[in-house]
């Protein structure tokens, strides 16, 4: 069923959509759509980043198998680097920061001088 939340990134009102899987921890938030696919886009710029620096750090051997995985697969298996603690990956706030704000407007909110 349809629920009505905040979103805990924007700011935005919305309803929640068929397969949405709670995002935040306080009841009432969310993330909207808008937010999770820029956050997406985001984490597989990322991703795709990482991909390349995991290539090169591949030996001769490796690098040719390497390139035999299709995207997803690399995407994965760069995930699962991070998950193995052999790099340290951190999610940022530049979507935020391209809806033109500067910090979570959930985390701002009561923090914000008002005046
Ligand atoms: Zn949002």
């Amino acid at each position: 069923m349809a629920k009505r939340l905040h979103c805990g990134c924007c700011g935005a009102d919305f309803r929640t959509w068929k397969g949405y899987v709670d995002q935040d921890q306080d009841k009432g938030y969310g993330i909207c759509r808008k937010c999770q696919d820029l956050m997406e886009e985001d984490n597989n710029a990322k991703l795709d980043d990482l991909r390349g620096k995991i290539r090169e750090a591949l030996n001769e051997k490796n690098r040719t198998k390497w390139d035999t995985y299709d995207l997803e697969t690399q995407r994965s298996l760069a995930i699962k680097c991070i998950e193995d603690g052999l790099v340290t990956f951190a999610f940022s706030p530049t979507h935020m920061e391209r809806l033109g704000l500067g910090q979570s407007t959930h985390l701002a909110r009561g923090a914000r001088d008002e005046s």
